[in-house]
């Protein structure tokens, strides 16, 4: 059976050259970067280009990127150093719609004593940034606001954002593990303190992110150990990976312009053809601000867990919009968030593509999914043809 992956913002194929990069990092290239030895000289110089190479796509020093296991890692590190930087401030501004990775960690710190402030978004997942600018107060020790989101591609407008935050002297951070590959991304443009960035989003391996750390932040590290990455993230490096995220990021920053002409294309085709030949479905989010790749549509009256089911079952691998917890099936609390009706939140399903996807692939998602949302509707006791 052939396999059609849109599931690109879940995770991504590693990218055969990075691989290739990372090989030798198995076999000969072993040393620790730390050591002393030219075995750990040689290490040390991957990472130095790896580094390079992750500053380079975000127009960053190389001594501001910190290596991390992941985006989660890194969301963390990010907010809880800013709380350390200001032990006096106790309140925290996110949105309701950001990752786990973002939204857990506040509803915990919540539980130590801190207070989160989610701003809300309106139908189309757009930020309602006078809540956001009414809710800073000289309290907040940290605004962080994701600059794309992960299930409708709503890009927000993280520039004005970071300008009024900053104009109010307090720290911002942006979870760019969505964006980063995908849209630019160029740190002297906009002036946030922190950024998160994680290697599976764009074709390198898993278990590896970075941290953007803008120089004279002030930086409390959340991995405490060795003097690894400047006294920043105790542990020994992850080299292989990083030298998979390094060759990742440069390959990324060369296929920016195909993100956002034939991949965008084949998204604006998937859309525009699923959405005219299946009765009662829409697209959530902000369709002017949208990364290139992503597209999530609800078709009413039916579950997204049977619709991926069934897709699976053609080799077509997509993303639902609903996360089964406990046993009750909960729709996403993005969609949440905006409003979608019930009946409709639980039929979504995401599509995320990348540039290994063809346009054949985009035709058989096109030719397979009608019939098979035909099929559960007559089984739905809400179905009712017009
Ligand atoms: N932030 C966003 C917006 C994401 O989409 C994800 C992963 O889906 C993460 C953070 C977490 O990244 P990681 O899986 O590298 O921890």
């Amino acid at each position: 059976m052939k396999t059609v992956y849109v599931d690109n913002n879940a995770t991504t194929k590693i990218d055969g050259a990075v691989l290739e990069e990372m090989m030798p990092c198995f076999t000969e290239i072993y040393g620790n970067p730390s050591s002393m030895h030219h075995k750990g000289g040689q290490s040390g110089d991957l990472l130095k280009k790896a580094r390079r190479r992750v500053a380079g796509i975000l127009g960053a020093r190389d001594d501001e990127i910190i290596f991390t296991s992941c985006g989660t890692e890194s969301n963390n590190t990010a907010i809880r150093s800013a709380l350390l930087a200001n032990p006096a401030k106790k309140h925290i501004v996110t949105t309701m719609v950001e990752h786990p990775a973002v939204k857990s960690l506040c509803e915990s710190l919540d539980k130590e004593g801190y207070r989160t402030t989610f701003v809300p978004v309106d139908t189309r997942g757009r930020l309602d940034l006078d809540t956001l600018y009414a809710g800073l107060s000289d309290d907040t020790a940290i605004v962080s606001v994701m600059w794309a989101n992960n299930e409708t591609g709503t890009i927000f407008p993280i520039l004005d954002i970071a300008k009024k935050v900053k104009e109010r002297g307090i720290l911002f951070h942006t979870d760019a593990v969505q964006a980063v590959g995908k849209i630019p991304v160029d740190v002297n443009a906009i002036p946030f303190d922190m950024l998160s960035l994680s290697g599976h989003k764009l074709h390198a391996p898993k278990g590896v992110g970075a941290l953007y750390l803008r120089n004279k932040t002030r930086f409390f590290p959340y991995m405490i150990g060795g003097h690894q990455e400047h006294n920043r993230r105790g542990g020994t490096e992850n080299l292989a990976s990083i030298v998979g995220l390094g060759k990742a990021c440069e390959i990324a920053a060369e296929h920016m312009d195909e993100e956002n002409t034939r991949v965008k294309a084949l998204r604006d085709k998937l859309e525009t053809r699923l959405t005219a030949l299946i009765p009662k479905c829409f697209v959530n989010g902000d369709l002017e601000h949208r990364l290139p790749n992503t597209t999530s549509i609800s078709f009413e009256f039916i579950e997204g867990e049977a619709i991926l089911l069934m897709m699976n079952e053609e080799g077509i691998c997509a993303s639902s919009g609903s996360a089964c917890t406990s046993g009750s099936l909960e729709p996403s609390h993005v969609l949440r968030a905006m409003g979608v009706p019930f009946t409709a939140a639980h039929g979504t399903i995401r599509f995320s593509l990348c540039r290994y996807n063809t346009e054949d692939e985009v035709d058989f998602i096109i030719e397979k999914l009608p019939p098979i949302i035909q099929k559960l509707r007559n089984m739905s006791p809400f179905w009712k043809e017009d």
